[in-house]
C-alpha cells in the first residue's frame, strides 16, 4: 500500500523542515506530531515513520535514514567528506542536504515515483546556488555532475540551470555595480480576475479612487526619486507591472507615465518595461503613449492560444485580439516584445501546447516566458480545484509541455536566460524566460538573481536591498491592499528609506 500520511521521530528538529519538503513531492502529509521510536509498530497501515541520525565527525558528515512501514523496514545511509566540520553552521547544511538525498532516494523506491525532476532542490532561485558552484572555477560539467550526484537532478534539469547561469554571467549588464539599481512600479487593477491568479487585482474603481491613488503614487515616486539623489544611484531598469497597468483609462495611463517620467528623469534608463498583460487592455492610444513615453519592452502575456481554455480561464478575448495586437505592436517598430504563456493550464495537452507555440512562433517575439501553473493560495483555481481537478494535466503531461516548448523556443533560436521556481508549482517545475540574443530583459535576471537593488513603488511591490560587499538581502514590503497602501503610505515609506539607507550610509 502506499503510504499517504507519515510520522517523523522525536530529535528531529533540524530536519524537520526537510522531511516536510521531500514529502510534499510526493504528496504525503503528516500524520501528526513526532513519535518516539518504539510507536512505530502502532502506525495505520498508509502511515510511516521517519528517522534520521546524523553524526558530525573531524573531516566527515554521515547522516543515515530510515524509514520503517508496519511490515518491514528501510533503511539507507550515505556518508560524506566534509572539509568544513569544524564549522557547526556548514556540518548542519551538510547534514540536511543528506536527509533530504536519502528520504527523496527511498521515496523513490517506496513509491516508484520520481517526485519530479529537480531532486531535492526546492528553492526559488536554483541559479544563485549553482552560479556559487560554478564561482571556484568548476566547469560547467562538473557542475552538471553535481546536480545530479548531489542533488539527485535529472540531467536535463541540470543541463537547462547551467546553461541559464552561463548566458547570465556573459550579459555585460549582469556585473555586479553597486549604485546601480531598477525600479519596480505596481499597478494594482485587471479587467477580471484570472482564474489561476492569487494577486488581488482589483477592478478598475471610479476615476475619483484611481486619482486618489495616482496621487498615493506620485509620493512614493518622490520619495523614490530622493533616495536615487540622496545616494547618488543610478538607474538601470524600470519596470511598470501589477496587475494590469494598461488597464487604466487613457488618460489615467498618460498620468501614470508622465508621473515616471518627472520624478525618474527625462533620460529614459536603457531598459524601460511595460506590463500590457491582455489586449483587451490596450488599444491605439495606449499604443501611442507607450511610443511617446520610450517605452522600449512590452510583455503581452496570451497564456495560451486555445480559445476554449482562455473562456475558462476568465479571459475576455479571443486568440485573435492577440494576434492583431501583437502585429500592431510588431508594427511600431519600438519594443521588444515578450510573451508570457503557461503549461499545466486546466483541460489542455501536448497537442494544446504544440499548437499554442506553433502560433506564437509564427508571430517571432523576441522573448517568451513560458510558466508552470501554479496552484496558489487565494486563487479561484486553487478554491474550486475539487470541481476541476480532473481537468488539470498530470504530473508527466506538464513536463512533456515544457519540453514541447522548449524544443520550440530553440528552433525560433531563442534562449533561456532566466529561470525561477515557485510554491505549488504542478508538478514541482519551473519557469524559464527565453530571448533571442542581445534581446534579454535585465530587470528580470536582476530580481530573479537577487543580484541588484530594486525601489518597490505601489501596492504589493517589495523592496529588494542588496549588500553590495556580502550580498545580503534585505526586503521590505508594501502592502497588497490598495486602501491600506494609501492610508500607511508614510510609513511604509519610512521603512524602504531605512532599508537603503542601511545599504550606502
Ligand atoms: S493573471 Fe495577471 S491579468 Fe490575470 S488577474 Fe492576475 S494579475 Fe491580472
Amino acid at each position: 500500500m502506499r503510504p499517504s500520511t507519515y510520522f517523523s521521530g522525536e530529535n528531529q528538529e533540524l530536519f524537520l523542515q526537510d522531511i516536510r519538503a521531500i514529502m510534499n513531492l510526493f504528496q504525503i502529509g503528516a500524520a501528526g506530531p513526532p513519535l518516539g521510536r518504539s510507536s512505530w509498530q502502532q502506525l495505520a497501515e498508509d502511515s510511516f515513520y521517519i528517522d534520521n541520525y546524523a553524526a558530525i565527525e573531524a573531516d566527515a558528515v554521515r547522516v543515515s535514514t530510515a524509514v520503517f512501514v508496519r511490515e518491514s523496514a528501510a533503511v539507507i545511509s550515505f556518508e560524506q567528506a566534509h572539509q568544513a566540520a569544524s564549522l557547526p553552521v556548514e556540518a548542519a547544511k551538510t547534514a540536511r542536504r543528506l536527509v533530504r538525498l536519502n528520504l527523496l532516494l527511498l521515496m523513490r523506491r517506496i513509491t516508484g515515483e520520481k517526485g519530479g525532476p529537480w531532486g531535492i532542490l526546492s528553492g526559488v532561485r536554483p541559479g544563485k546556488m549553482v552560479r556559487k558552484l560554478l564561482e571556484p572555477g568548476l566547469t560547467p560539467e562538473t557542475v552538471i555532475d553535481k546536480l545530479i550526484g548531489d542533488y539527485a537532478l535529472d540531467r536535463d534539469k541540470a543541463e537547462l540551470i547551467v546553461e541559464v547561469v552561463g548566458r547570465q554571467n556573459r550579459l555585460p549588464q549582469f556585473r555586479h555595480n553597486a549604485r546601480q539599481i531598477s525600479v519596480y512600479i505596481g499597478i494594482p487593477y485587471c479587467p477580471s480576475r484570472c482564474l489561476y491568479c492569487s494577486f488581488p487585482g482589483f477592478a478598475l474603481p471610479a476615476e475619483a479612487a484611481v486619482g486618489s491613488f495616482l496621487t498615493a503614487l506620485a509620493m512614493d515616486l518622490r520619495a523614490a526619486r530622493q533616495l536615487i539623489d540622496q545616494y547618488g544611484l543610478e538607474l538601470q531598469t524600470v519596470y511598470i507591472g501589477g496587475g494590469t497597468p494598461t488597464s487604466l483609462l487613457n488618460e489615467q495611463f498618460r498620468q501614470l507615465l508622465e508621473m515616471v517620467k518627472f520624478f525618474l528623469g527625462e533620460t529614459v534608463p536603457a531598459e524601460y518595461t511595460v506590463e500590457a498583460g491582455r489586449p483587451d487592455s490596450l488599444n491605439q492610444i495606449k499604443l501611442e503613449l507607450l511610443k511617446q513615453y520610450n517605452v522600449n519592452r512590452v510583455s503581452l502575456n496570451p497564456q495560451t492560444m486555445q480559445e476554449k481554455t482562455l473562456k475558462l480561464i476568465g479571459r475576455k478575448h479571443t486568440v485573435e485580439d492577440i494576434i492583431s495586437m501583437f502585429q500592431k505592436l510588431s508594427s511600431m517598430e519600438q519594443f521588444y516584445i515578450n510573451m508570457d504563456i503557461i503549461a499545466g493550464l486546466p483541460g489542455e495537452t501536448e497537442a494544446d501546447m504544440q499548437d499554442t507555440v506553433t502560433r506564437i512562433a509564427a508571430l517571432h517575439p523576441d522573448n517568451v516566458t513560458v510558466h508552470t501553473l501554479a496552484l496558489k493560495k487565494g486563487s479561484r483555481l486553487k478554491m474550486s480545484l475539487e470541481e476541476c481537478s480532473e481537468l488539470l494535466p498530470g504530473r508527466q503531461t506538464t513536463e512533456n509541455m515544457l519540453a514541447i516548448a522548449r524544443q520550440a523556443m530553440a528552433e525560433l533560436n531563442m534562449h533561456p536566460y532566466y529561470l525561477y521556481r515557485q510554491k505549488y508549482m504542478s508538478g514541482n517545475l519551473e519557469n524559464v524566460g527565453y530571448a533571442k540574443a542581445g534581446t534579454e530583459c535585465i530587470y528580470n535576471v536582476q530580481i530573479m538573481e537577487e543580484n541588484q537593488t530594486i525601489l518597490g513603488v505601489g501596492p504589493a511591490a517589495t523592496t529588494k536591498a542588496v549588500q553590495p560587499l556580502t550580498g545580503q538581502i534585505k526586503n521590505c514590503y508594501h502592502p497588497k491592499d490598495v486602501h491600506t497602501y494609501m492610508k500607511n503610505l508614510t510609513t511604509y515609506l519610512a521603512e524602504r528609506n531605512a532599508v537603503i539607507a542601511g545599504l550606502f550610509e
